[in-house]
């Protein structure tokens, strides 16, 4: 049957193509499954990613030891990007030891090779930055993968995921969209950090509209993530009682940020995990609108997972959306009970949200699959695929699959800044009549775009 392509509101399709290259640990059941796979590689820096240590049989963190063996230095991210476990030869390129001081905000232990939140970015220091050649190259995967799932527009966060010079990102997607290799539109969520906002609209870059890539409102990270339990809450965690987790900016500091996209007329798109991030975010858009009013404004909230009914009520009033992940459930399951308690209960309110403001589905991939059956079926379903055998986790909050498609497309047109969709697909069953349980396999046959045919599946 016929059905609109899908749109995704917020991922990284740098990410996406780079995933692809790296070793993929997302099915591995043991330490040793690890290893073999690690020892394929024929790169000078092994990385792999994907690993869960809760579904090894090994029931532990990999560490340090367990790779002593191999000579090349390597790092190992965990599923959710905020741990990672290196060896010794890659501590060695480092130059990190005994006297090496920790970086705020995150951990490293050199006896088991274990690095936390902001210590990665000593990692990331050590890692080959890509070259343009790279970047078009991950981009030509990523277009091609969200093209096997159904997915022509996107919004798309590229600019800080390697730092290297947000210029050359714009080149890098710009050659690839002029060479005619480019199908899914990208709008582009512009991740930059104060001095190069400042250089970007000086450029006169803001809302620049190429072929099939334009660029879009400004994107800023809020806070972390409730795995990781850096997302900002107001209250402590339930399985941490001292820590609170962590706001990115001042509000003074996200006010500088978000007038200064509103003075030039840019949207802007904040990704905030826990209520107080959420607050603030509220808090400071609302105080831009006044002060900058404009004609029309699609400023939304990014993951908004601990937001309450109350604070949903206020992002209707001020008219700012919700760009969520259902999808996040299939990791998040195992962990959100612990980390948040009662407010659990007041978490994941994308129904409610979808009944009162401008909502839409996205993946924020690499972070979860790309496949929007996989987003659709836990929006519907509110359970995990990968841990079935948990409850639905609030199922007053399950969509129907109407309510699905029209997040996961009409709903989005706002936030890649489009007026019109014409773009379907082909699937190879009735997704408004097979069992839910079903639709997670439901698979892309045929894309078209703007009526003409560009993808048929082979086999
Ligand atoms: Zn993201």
């Amino acid at each position: 049957m016929k059905i609109p392509a899908f749109i995704d509101s917020h991922l990284h399709m740098l990410g996406v193509g780079y995933y692809d290259e790296i070793i993929n640990l997302g099915k591995v059941k043991s330490i040793e499954e690890i290893k073999a796979l690690l020892l394929d590689s024929d790169r000078d820096i092994i990385i792999a990613r994907g690993f869960n240590q809760e579904n090894l049989i090994d029931k532990r963190m990999p560490n340090k030891n367990d790779f002593s063996n191999i000579e090349k230095p390597l790092v190992l991210f965990r599923i959710c990007g905020h741990v990672a476990v290196v060896n010794q030869r890659m501590l060695d390129l480092l130059g990190i030891d005994d006297f090496t001081k920790q970086v705020s905000g995150g951990s490293f232990d050199i006896d088991t090779g274990l690095f936390q939140e902001k210590s990665l970015g000593l990692i990331y220091q050590a890692m080959p930055k890509p070259n343009k050649e790279d970047l078009k190259r991950y981009l030509i995967k990523a277009n091609k993968i969200l093209i096997e799932n159904g997915i022509t527009k996107v919004a798309s966060d590229d600019f800080s995921s390697f730092g290297v010079p947000y210029e050359m990102v714009i080149e890098a997607i710009n050659e690839v969209d002029v060479a005619g290799l480019l199908d899914v539109e990208i709008t582009e969520q512009v991740n930059l950090p104060m001095e190069e906002l400042r250089d970007f609209i000086k450029k006169g870059y803001v809302r620049r509209v190429y072929k099939n890539f334009k660029m879009g409102p400004l994107k800023i990270l809020g806070d972390g993530s409730l795995g990781g339990r850096t997302a900002a809450l107001n209250k402590p965690y339930e399985d941490d009682t001292l820590n609170i987790g962590i706001l990115t900016y001042t509000d003074n500091e996200l006010s500088e940020l978000v007038e200064l996209a509103s003075q030039n007329d840019m949207d802007t798109v904040i990704h905030a995990i826990g209520d107080r991030a959420v607050d603030q975010a509220i808090k400071v858009i609302k105080k831009a609108q006044d002060k900058f009013p404009r004609k029309a404004e699609h400023n939304a909230i990014i993951h908004a997972q601990v937001t309450n009914k109350k604070q949903i009520d206020l992002m209707a009033k001020s008219g700012i959306g919700a760009i969520v992940q259902p999808i996040f459930i299939n990791t998040d399951i195992k962990v959100v009970k612990e980390r948040l308690g009662k407010r659990s209960e007041e978490s994941y309110l994308f129904k409610t949200m979808y009944d009162k403001l401008k909502l839409g589905f996205s993946t924020d991939s690499p972070v979860e699959t790309v496949n929007p059956m996989h987003n659709i079926y836990t929006a519907i379903a509110r359970k995990s695929i990968d841990f079935p055998e948990y409850e639905p986790f609030l199922p007053s909050e399950s969509f129907s699959i109407e309510e699905a498609i029209k997040a996961y497309t009409k709903n989005n047109l706002p936030y890649v800044y489009s007026q019109a969709h014409q773009d379907y697909i082909e699937i190879n069953q009735d997704i408004f009549r097979v069992k839910y349980q079903a639709i997670k396999d439901i698979i892309v046959l045929k894309v078209y775009k703007n009526n003409k045919l560009i993808y048929e599946r082979k086999n």
